[in-house]
């Protein structure tokens, strides 16, 4: 089992706290926008991971449990 984080872009308002919470797993684009890095989230960020996403002021952020990573992602 392992933790990926996904953001929903229609709800994500751009405030960029996420990154600021977890830049090393995501990163902004050009107008504030998080890119998330589809990688599984090791154990030792998972606390700051659980955090990102309760500090996103709309609830954009979600961690997701999965089985096997998503197409195309490394375990
Ligand atoms: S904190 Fe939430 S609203 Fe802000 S950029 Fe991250 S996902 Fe989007």
């Amino acid at each position: 089992m392992s933790s990926h984080l996904t953001v929903d872009p229609i709800v994500c308002d751009g405030h960029g706290i996420c990154a600021e919470l977890l830049p090393e797993h995501i990163t902004l684009d050009d107008w504030g926008f998080p890119i998330i890095n589809p990688a599984a989230i090791p154990g030792h960020r998972l606390a700051d991971a659980r955090r990102a996403v309760k500090h996103c002021p709309v609830l954009a952020l979600r961690l997701r449990q999965a089985t096997s990573p998503p197409d195309g992602v490394a375990k």
